[in-house]
Parts: structure tokens; sequence; C-alpha cells
């Protein structure tokens, strides 16, 4: 029977909120290139592009200056 569920532990996922200003700090520290900066209406938010490959490592949440990213379990 096929899983329901991908194999491997299930990860956290970074969820930007609207108090991201599109500073790209986040960007610049993902290990895997995984957050880039898309617009969004007339202003830069980050977005994750790539939940595959996003480790869960976490390293954009306390980058960020404006407390934009909460982990959440996928
Ligand atoms: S959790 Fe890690 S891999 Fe995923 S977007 Fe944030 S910095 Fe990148
Ligand atoms: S560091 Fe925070 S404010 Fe800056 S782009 Fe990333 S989520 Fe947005």
């Amino acid at each position: 029977m096929a899983a329901l569920q991908p194999a491997g532990p299930r990860k956290a996922l970074p969820e930007v909120s609207a108090r991201c200003t599109g500073c790209g700090r986040c960007v610049a520290v993902c290990p895997p290139r995984v957050l880039w900066l898309d617009l969004k209406g007339w202003k830069k938010t980050a977005v994750l592009h790539d939940a595959a490959h996003c480790t869960g490592c976490a390293q954009c949440v306390p980058a960020c200056p404006f407390d934009a990213i909460t982990m959440k379990r996928a």
C-alpha cells in the first residue's frame, strides 16, 4: 500500500508573514538557497520556492530582523 506521507521524518518549513519587508537577509543565510525574493503586489517578500530542498535548519528564522518567519510542521 502506498504511504500517505513521504519517507523520513516530517520537517518544519518556514512560513513568511506579512511583516516581511523584503530585506533579503533570510535569502542570504539559507544554505541550500531555496528562499527567494518575489514581488507580491508592489513589495518584495521572501518566498520558499523549493520546499523539497529546504532542510528545515531554521537558520532563516533568527536572520530576520522583523520576526517575520516561523517554522511550521508540514
Ligand atoms: S529552514 Fe534552512 S533550508 Fe529552509 S529556508 Fe530556512 S534557512 Fe533555508
Ligand atoms: S529576513 Fe525577514 S524581512 Fe527580510 S526578506 Fe527575510 S522574511 Fe522578509
